[in-house]
């Protein structure tokens, strides 16, 4: 019963087997490879028009490089004040922007609102000297909390991008999760609705490491090839990238793994919910908040079981955990057993 996130597992059958097959042999170094050739072309398909992609092993990286491509070192990112890139990464966007600032906007469930980023960005005129340059914002596809962007709310806070001139990076480290939910097309979560760039994640999803930084406008990546390699992400075995890359998208195993991760979710959300726990945000993807009596949480970490204490800073009053309770996150994975989830939420209900 390992809830503690979706990188706790190892890859996925199908991405080993692909990675045993490029290995085979010698082939070009630094992403001159065929398989590498394949999986740009494959994400040119997927997203419904030409893009600029370039393989990483990291989504730290994926993350920092894409802002380092859209915003100067005297620009800011305006970005969830929970978001992975401002809260997780070390200041690894601020490194790769040369110092830029990002910039925290407060929204109920993780995400981003119109008035929040609005109200945000007209704190930062374009021109006034003494103030950084508004040149990014960053959403993130699904969100911290496990909820999802419609692509009419993408392109609303878009739209306002556009106008205080700011580009729309796309984490999308949880990308397939989101998708599936949506029942969209990714041209229509990404381009369509006005990203111009997006951090494509793998890893979480099945591949052993592979994320994938995706251009919708070529133009933008000119740069991008020295800013990897300085970076230190251009793989000399780039092979080993460009063969997960294209595993994962064999079959639509992404969509798959992605649809396995969510369906245990909502599975374990159920379960908790009928058990008698609260679970504040609607676990839209693979996520479920959950809050539970302090009983509950000791005799399953006596039974073994896995999962992170989460901060309550970012709940409603009214959701917040009392005195005897605790706030937990759980995550599900492509590998994530009914059994264990059923198991866990049994706990839970004899607690
Ligand atoms: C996991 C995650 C990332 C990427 O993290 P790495 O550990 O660097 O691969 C980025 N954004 C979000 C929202 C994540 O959950």
């Amino acid at each position: 019963m390992d809830f503690a996130s979706d990188n706790a597992v190892g890859a996925s059958r199908p991405v080993l087997d692909a990675l045993l097959a490029a290995n085979a042999g010698p082939a070009p170094a630094y992403g001159a490879d065929s398989w590498t050739k394949a999986a740009e072309t494959r994400l040119s398909e997927v997203f419904e028009t030409p893009v600029a992609a370039f393989l990483v092993a990291t989504g730290t990286a994926s993350n920092a490089l894409a802002l380092g491509a859209v915003c100067p070192p005297w620009g800011a990112v305006f970005c969830h004040e929970d978001a992975h890139v401002i809260d997780d990464e070390c200041g690894a966007p601020e490194m790769a922007t040369g110092g830029a600032k990002l910039v925290g906007v407060a929204g109920e469930g993780g995400k981003l609102t119109p008035d929040g980023l609005a109200q945000t960005l007209a704190r930062f005129p374009h021109g006034l000297v003494k103030q950084v340059q508004a040149a990014a914002i960053s959403l993130s596809q699904a969100t911290e909390c496990g909820t999802v962007y419609t692509p009419a709310e993408i392109a609303a806070l878009a739209a306002i991008a556009r106008a205080h001139r700011c580009r729309v990076h796309m984490d999308g480290a949880r990308f397939a999760n989101a998708l599936v939910h949506l029942g969209c097309s990714p041209a229509g979560m990404t381009w369509k609705a006005g990203v111009d760039v997006l951090s494509f994640g793998l890893t979480k999803n099945g591949a052993l490491a592979c994320e994938a930084v995706i251009f919708f406008d070529p133009a933008l990546a000119e740069a991008f090839p020295y800013q990897r390699k300085r970076a230190g992400h251009t793989l000399s075995k780039g092979r080993l990238l460009g063969a997960q890359l294209c595993a994962m998208l064999d079959g639509d195993h992404w969509l798959a793994n992605a649809r396995h991760a969510n369906a245990m979710a909502h599975r374990l959300r159920k379960g908790l919910l009928a058990a008698g726990a609260r679970a504040p945000w609607p676990s839209e993807v693979n996520e479920v908040f959950a809050i539970l009596p302090r009983r509950a949480d000791a005799a399953l970490k006596a039974a073994g079981s896995r999962y992170y204490d989460w901060g309550a800073r970012n709940l409603p009053q009214h959701e917040r955990p009392g005195a005897d309770e605790v706030y937990i996150r759980l995550v599900a994975s492509y590998a994530t057993t009914p059994e264990e989830v059923d198991r866990f939420s049994a706990i839970v209900r004899a607690a």
